[in-house]
């Protein structure tokens, strides 16, 4: 783990359900899980000290977070005088026009380049406040602090920050660390249940690159492996920081999970990232089999999970969504050369990427996903 890169890791307080119950509001309840955040590994001493030596602090959320955690995160950091900075909730936020925003903003208040932003939110919002750090001044400080599971284990971690630009995902961004990522599970107590669906699959996916363990998630204990998740990630970043190779095993599940995300972007009922990395991972482990000589159990095994994983979404995937599907895969940047080269599995834990597999193949993975109505609901 990288020394910069502290995490802080609590349970939600138990008495959170009970004050729930007595409808109480939350902003009584975080200054209480702040409190449990100091935890004996003393990381949120370290963060306040990164908060002593800023210059001025700036807080990006959006307007579904700001509500139920931006004065409590204020409260609970110490930091009320902030400038707070709330955007619009959405990927179709994440552009230029709101780094834009952002950048006006830290100028309209003098921002040194002491200065500190917090990020507190979800993956747009981590992403898009890294990136509009690691830029301004050629670069100030900022922390995150994910409010979703998804950016619990994945976005917030791992040093990419990136904007959404002529019409494609992350196409202009930085790698640029964290000071710190705080990451409290209390947070999560607002988040949709769908939401939730979606960074389990993601955990599951370290379960099927690095430890088994995590292939055991459901939705009663993943908060116990939140921690475990976070520290793949970043063993694996640590590695090879700018996916020279190793770090590609992250991207298990998503060659096809992508294609199937902007297909349905298309639609009136987008899928959820998490979602469409379940079905991608489906295919990846089906391919794997076939491939790889992957353990035939381990598919049969995830095939039990797709539907709670699903269960939220919308989705109807049938053979007309191939032809679609396939043409994002054909023009996916990852997929140089003539054949895709995608991260399959020999055995839970051990991952090989660069597979060239032809699009005829894919093709049939995608068959297999459609044929097993696993799209459909
Ligand atoms: P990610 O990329 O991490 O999945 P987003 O940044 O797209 O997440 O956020 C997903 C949605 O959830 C957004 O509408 C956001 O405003 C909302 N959201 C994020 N965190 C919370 C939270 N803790 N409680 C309620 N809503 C949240
Ligand atoms: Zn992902």
């Amino acid at each position: 783990m990288s020394d910069k890169l502290n995490q802080t890791m609590t349970q939600a307080p138990e008495s959170i359900d009970s004050r729930q119950r007595t409808g109480q509001p939350w902003n009584d309840m975080l200054p209480e899980a702040l409190e449990s955040m100091s935890s004996p590994r003393g990381e949120v001493r370290s963060m306040g000290s990164i908060l002593s030596k800023a210059s001025q602090v700036f807080i990006l959320t959006d307007e579904n977070i700001a509500p139920f955690w931006l004065p409590e995160v204020e409260y609970g950091l110490n930091c009320e005088k902030a400038v707070e900075i709330v955007i619009k909730p959405g990927e179709q936020h994440k552009n230029l026009q709101t780094v834009q925003r952002i950048w006006k903003t830290l100028m309209k208040h003098h921002a040194d380049r002491n200065a500190l932003l917090i990020n507190l939110g979800g993956g747009v919002i981590t992403d898009l406040g890294g990136f509009a750090a690691s830029t301004y001044k050629r670069g100030i400080k900022f922390i995150n602090v994910p409010t979703t599971l998804l950016a619990m284990v994945d976005a917030a971690i791992g040093g990419k920050t990136g904007i959404d630009f002529g019409g494609a995902k992350n196409q202009i961004g930085t790698f640029a660390e964290a000071e710190d990522v705080l990451v409290d599970p209390v947070f999560l107590s607002t988040l949709p249940r769908r939401e939730i669906l979606s960074g389990m699959a993601e955990m599951l996916k370290y379960g099927f690159i690095a430890d088994d363990n995590l292939l055991e998630i459901n939705i009663d204990n993943y908060q116990d492996h939140i921690l475990r998740a976070g520290e793949i990630k970043r063993e694996i970043v640590a590695k090879d920081p700018k996916e020279a190779g190793l770090r590609k095993i992250l991207n298990f599940g998503h060659t096809l999970g992508h294609a199937i995300e902007s297909h349905y972007m298309t639609t009136d009922c987008p899928l959820l990232h998490g979602e469409a990395v379940a079905l991608g991972m489906a295919g990846a482990l089906w391919l794997s089999v076939k491939h790889c000589g992957l353990d035939e159990q381990v598919l049969k095994d995830y095939e039990k999970k797709l539907p709670m994983l699903l269960s939220e979404a919308e989705i109807s995937l049938t053979e007309a969504d191939i032809e679609p599907i396939m043409g994002y895969l054909v023009h996916d940047k990852k997929n140089m050369g003539d054949k895709p080269r995608i991260v399959l599995l020999e055995a839970v834990g051990k991952p090989v990427w660069d597979v060239t597999v032809d699009y005829d193949t894919i093709k049939r993975s995608l068959e297999y996903i459609i044929i097993n109505e696993y799209g459909k609901r």
